[in-house]
């Protein structure tokens, strides 16, 4: 049993099998929960990573006694009933959560509205402010909840066939006239990645409500705490792991998996394949043209990545109070068709949990979204950063005139940086963009035509976030058993 502050580390090689059962791609966190789920189940299990911690987005790193989550901020449905909650229990994992409420902030150019983790509560303030839409917004609550149950649940029912092909724009435009009350409701759009104009109606309603109902976590101690959770279960189930150990090929013989082959030339074999990694990746750079059906390739190839993002880390020293600074989204554009400006998301994660930075000193941590088409034509990536490092620092002096002074680490990374360190295609920080055309069963299936070979992960269903890949994982662990007997 390893105990908690164990290291993370590889199995040693001589004690690697020849042949696994099952062979996963990837330790993002879809990859862990799925490998956990198999080795719990009796499975021999490898673990095969790039990078040299697990976790993928759902990391951090340390810099002089300031510990900073590299990407997720916060993860959705660790109540006890809740998806990761109930997935804990089930491997058998303990782990301490601050449940965040409020959740969240929308602060727009003349006003702000703080989100609580509390969907009655929600509704209520939204009908005190919004009186003239106040049965409007009860309906409309009424069908994004059924939408979210049915969405959950998997279920094909006359909500999802209502809604399926409904951007989240259109779902708002047949509820309401509000301009305002249109932009609060689709504040939170930068969860997903696509504004309401692009986003499904489906998508929005499994992040928003999942939010609402039962709120946002952040685990103690922070984002890789949680990853390195399910990691040591894994071990603890028997399950063997190849850290910086990049994938190259996936072993395919007359059109089933027999294994894969790392980046040193070495062979491992298995039955079965899970493929946690993007998902362009898998079937275009690790196969041959002639392993995969020309039908689905092509689907492949007409699939289009989510957004990606800036990202700038501060370890501020002590004296200044950051007591005002309001943990949530930072929208530019003051009409709802502004929405799909660009914005800045700000969050002081040692306001929840002081231990991540040294005593009386404070992490600030900000994401920057950017159009489509702005990282397209970069050549110089070092330049690009240093500006944005410049820009971002001006817009937070906005808020906080004199935080230069008190800087003592100062970190970024670009949509270059993401790539390098999860190989997700442009740094995508959702997997596929989660539009009408690539959600629900448009979106690629954990099953896929190759025999033995399946995905997990925000490349395939339900979609991005990590409740939303933890059920991924749990539900591919459960499709790989029930097609095992
Ligand atoms: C900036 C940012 C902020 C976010 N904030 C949140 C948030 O607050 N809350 C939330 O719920 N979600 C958030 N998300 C989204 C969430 O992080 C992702 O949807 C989720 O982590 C994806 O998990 P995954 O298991 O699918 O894969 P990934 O995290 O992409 O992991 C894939 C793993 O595969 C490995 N790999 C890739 N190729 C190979 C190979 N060939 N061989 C071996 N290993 C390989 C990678 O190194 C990586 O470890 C955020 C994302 C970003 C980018």
């Amino acid at each position: 049993m390893l105990s908690d502050n164990s290291p993370v580390k590889s199995t040693k090689i001589d004690a690697l099998y020849s042949f696994y059962d099952v062979i996963v791609i990837g330790a993002g966190i879809a990859g862990l929960i799925c490998a956990a789920f198999l080795s719990k189940s009796g499975k021999k299990v490898l673990l095969v990573e790039q990078h040299f911690i697990p976790g993928g987005y759902c990391t951090s790193f340390k810099r002089k006694g300031f510990h900073f989550d590299a990407a997720v901020h916060h993860i959705g449905g660790c109540g006890k009933w809740s998806v990761v909650g109930r997935c804990f229990k089930t491997l058998g994992i303990e782990m301490d959560f601050y449940h965040l409420d409020p959740m969240d902030n929308l602060v727009f150019p003349s006003f702000s509205i703080e989100i609580p983790a509390d969907l009655d509560e929600y509704q209520l303030r939204l009908q005190t402010r919004y009186p003239h839409e106040s049965d409007n917004i009860k309906i409309f609550f009424q069908d994004f909840i059924k939408l979210y149950r049915a969405t959950f649940n998997n279920e094909k029912s006359q909500i999802i066939e209502k809604y399926k092909d409904m951007t989240y724009g259109m779902m708002l435009d047949h509820f309401f006239d509000d301009s305002e009350l249109k932009m609060v409701l689709s504040g939170q759009w930068g969860y997903i990645g696509l504004p309401p104009s692009k986003a499904s109606a489906l998508a929005m309603s499994q992040m928003m409500i999942n939010y609402l109902k039962d709120g946002a976590y952040f685990p103690k101690g922070g984002t890789q705490e949680f990853a390195n959770a399910i990691f040591r279960k894994f071990i603890d189930f028997g399950g063997h792991v190849m850290l910086s150990s990049k994938v190259k090929k996936i072993l395919i013989n007359k059109k089933f998996i027999a294994g894969v082959k790392l980046d040193n030339g070495k062979e491992i074999h298995s039955r079965v394949v899970v493929s946690n990694i993007d998902a362009r990746q898998t079937f275009y750079d690790l196969m041959d043209d002639n392993d995969v059906d020309v039908v689905y390739r092509k689907k492949i190839e007409g699939m289009k990545e989510s957004c990606t993002f800036f990202l700038l880390y501060l370890g501020i020293g002590k004296g200044i109070d950051l007591g005002n600074l309001k943990r949530g989204f930072y929208l530019s554009g003051s009409d709802y068709d502004s929405m799909e400006n660009e914005w800045l998301y700000i969050s002081v994660p040692t306001k929840i949990c002081p231990t991540l930075a040294p005593q009386n000193k404070q992490i600030v941590s900000l994401v920057v979204y950017k159009k489509d088409n702005f990282y397209k034509n970069v050549t110089d990536w070092k330049l690009l950063k240093q500006n944005m490092i410049t820009n971002t620092l001006e817009r937070l002096e906005g808020y906080l005139p004199d935080i230069k002074k008190y800087i003592e680490v100062i970190e970024a990374a670009t949509p270059k940086t993401l790539e390098r360190y999860t190989l997700n295609t442009n740094g995508a920080a959702y997997g596929w963009a989660v539009s009408t055309d690539q959600i629900w069963d448009q979106r690629l299936s954990p099953t896929t035509p190759v025999g033995g070979l399946y995905l997990t992960g925000h490349w395939t269903r339900p979609g991005p976030g990590i409740c939303a890949v933890v059920s991924s994982g749990w539900g591919v662990a459960n499709l790989i058993l029930e097609n095992w007997r």
